[in-house]
């Protein structure tokens, strides 16, 4: 997802610029193809067929649900847990309290209430167990969240054998909120079945839905069948394999998807559909952009930026396995459905009249399709750990938007001022940045438990980015970009955790980075070097003036002292610039609290600058890195560009006051 404040500015702009849109575009038959036959790329626990009706009129879906569960738990199972995500859209549920505690002013609407249920459940070869079924609430004692259920059967699963339920149930869809729901004719219909849990570490991993938490699941097929009115267009995480117009006005969809992990769809009648394509090392993709009415500028701008992370990707990391992905743009008023990502599926954002400078739709592409490998097949439990899929992917959206847009232009851009995606990381213009929240939470705490939605935000995806980016100079580029692939080739379609992650940058670097681990990743220490003082006296000035012939050259002692103000320990370089043109660079360890350097010299120190090359991207404070000689023309400090002061700045402030 995109943790972002620009969506909230956007939506704001959208709204004042909004005329409700009234034309209905035709609908074109989805021009998808079948996934040739291949070699199963994940193991496929779990098989879902479902048969579903959308009512546009009471917004509810009605549906059956078979499920194939394959128990390679190793064990007997008997009690078997599922999520039920919409039901976090109820009053008291964990996801509503959690909401309302970090934003206290957000307006709960009773438009927004949704809700899942199941009206009957049975077990092939066992019957109904309806009955049998219980809520739980693994995370809290919060007895209102009806978002985790767990039901027994009479007698166990053995280990390698399937098991069938039969699920019937009814979602009620809420007006869009929180990634999913109607806005009018639209649809984003996402965490909408009940789906597993995730037998993971030797126990069930099934969190209820958190107001910061995504999601987890296990690998499979998907057969979905849809049925709603014939003017509906879909889109959705799986091939379409049949339509059929049904007597009483409506159409039934078929969908299949393999070794993914979840299926979401979208429908509207106003979608205008845009198709293109993309071939690539795994061959050909197929882009299905469907468009909102008016936003149909914006087109262009997702497909450039759809092309360009599907390049980067497979150049950088992996091949992208799927035939297909398919962008959803929600219409205007629906952002809280925009920048979300589902298997094969994702939702943009954008506006009306969106300035070619503002780089957000872009933004948005480049990281939602970042998903599809961190997430979509690199599947990590993103309720514990949401660094790997939100901090590997931010790190990486950085890398591609500065590659297609300029390093400091890849967020916004105008004649007078720009911004780019490292000193918003940082300073929190449009994201939570790392300078708003940097030390409350380590990155490896479970997303529910940080401090507020904030802290989530900052340290999960701003922070975790800029420890890579900082890595990333400590081991090289090529190095970072090797254990990235690797790591992805290594675990793709599987579950790996942060220390599958960690260990493989240090195999591929060959270099033992703990310290570096210990502190970024499982601590909390502040990094924040300082130049504390530095000057230049004469020596011996006495004698200096008295020389009468051939005075020897006057000496001047410089000193240099450097400290260490965060407990963050860091190898830094300092470098020494004198006005004779000389430059020295040290190598300071940084393992006390301050260093001084002395030269004793003919020449007088111009500045001295902690990390001159600007490699550490997680010194807290970037004004006392350097020292520059009163007087000297060049004394001011050097910005890379206006907003990166103001930024700094305001991020300061904010972080005096919050
Ligand atoms: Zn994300």
């Amino acid at each position: 997802m995109r943790h972002t404040w620009l969506a909230i500015l956007t939506g704001i702009a959208a709204c004042f610029l909004a005329v409700l849109p009234s034309n209905a575009f035709p609908t074109p038959q989805a021009k998808t193809k079948i996934a040739a036959n291949h070699d199963a790329l994940s193991v496929r626990v779990v098989a879902y067929k479902i048969e579903a009706a959308l009512d546009p009129a009471k917004h509810t879906i009605k549906a059956t649900e078979t499920l194939t569960y394959h128990n390679l738990t190793g064990q007997p199972q008997q009690t078997f847990p599922f999520h039920l995500y919409l039901n976090a859209f109820q009053p008291h549920s964990t996801w509503v309290n959690e909401a309302h505690r970090d934003r206290p002013d957000d307006e709960w609407k009773p438009e927004h209430f949704g809700s899942i249920v199941i009206d009957h459940l049975a077990v092939t070869g066992m019957g109904d167990v309806t009955n049998k079924m219980q809520f739980i609430h693994p995370d809290d004692d919060n007895a209102d969240d009806r978002t985790v259920m767990q039901v027994t059967l009479p007698k166990p699963i053995p280990p390698g054998a399937d098991v069938q339920f039969t699920i019937t149930f009814t979602d009620k869809l809420p007006e869009v909120v929180a990634r999913t729901g109607y806005l009018r004719d639209f649809y984003m219909v996402g965490q909408w079945f009940p789906k597993i849990g995730v037998w993971w570490k030797g126990g069930w991993n099934c969190h209820q839905f958190h107001a910061s938490t995504e999601f987890f699941a296990d690998f499979g097929t998907f057969d979905v069948q849809l049925t709603l009115p014939q003017n509906e267009i879909v889109g959705a995480g799986g091939d379409l394999v049949s339509s059929a117009n049904n007597p009483d006005g409506t159409k039934t969809l078929a969908f299949h998807s393999e070794d993914v992990h979840d299926f979401s769809w979208a429908a509207s009648p106003s979608f205008r559909v845009v198709e293109d394509s993309w071939t690539g090392s795994a061959g050909t993709v197929q882009i299905h952009l469907l468009m909102s009415p008016g936003n149909m500028k914006t087109a262009p701008r997702y497909l450039q930026a759809q092309k360009g992370s599907l390049k980067l990707y497979d150049d950088w990391i992996g091949p992208y396995p799927y035939d297909r992905i398919t962008i959803v743009d929600p219409p205007h008023g629906g952002i809280e459905a925009g920048g979300m990502e589902y298997p094969t599926l994702f939702t943009a954002d954008t506006a009306w009249l969106m300035p070619k400078g503002v780089l957000l739709p872009e933004n948005v592409v480049v990281h939602e399709f970042g998903h599809q490998y961190w997430y979509g097949m690199v599947a990590t439990n993103e309720f514990e750990e949401a660094w790997l899929d939100e901090g590997i992917n931010t790190y990486m959206e950085a890398k591609i938007m500065d590659a297609m847009y300029g390093r400091d232009t890849s967020v916004f851009r105008s004649r007078f001022a720009t911004l780019g995606e490292l000193e918003d990381q940082r300073a929190g213009i449009v994201v939570p940045g790392y300078l708003g929240r940097p030390d409350t939470d380590p990155i490896t705490r479970f997303g529910w438990r940080f401090y507020n939605d904030s802290a989530y935000g900052s340290v999960t995806y701003s922070k975790t980015s800029l420890v890579l980016r900082t890595l990333e100079k400590i081991i090289g580029e090529d190095t970072m970009r090797r254990a990235l692939h690797t790591y992805f080739l290594r675990y793709r379609f599987t579950h790996p955790t942060g220390e599958d992650f960690l260990k493989t940058i240090e195999e591929v670097s060959g270099k033992d980075l703990r310290w570096f681990f210990d502190q970024a990743i499982y601590g909390t220490n502040i990094l924040d070097y300082e130049i504390l003082d530095a000057q230049s006296e004469l020596l011996n000035p006495e004698k200096s003036r008295d020389a009468k012939s051939s005075p020897p050259p006057d000496i001047y002692r410089t000193t240099v002292d450097v400290h260490r103000k965060g407990d963050f320990i860091l190898p830094v370089e300092v470098q020494i610039k004198f006005d004779d043109g000389k430059t020295i660079l040290e190598h300071w360890d940084g393992r006390d609290r301050w260093a001084r350097y002395t030269y004793d010299r003919s020449a007088q120190l111009v500045s001295a600058e902690i990390d001159p090359e600007h490699k550490v991207l997680l010194d807290l404070n970037l004004y006392n890195n350097s020292y520059r000689a009163r007087g000297d023309r060049r004394a001011s400090r050097k910005l890379s560009n206006i907003w990166m002061f103001v930024a700094e700045w305001f991020a300061q402030l904010l972080a005096w006051f919050t």
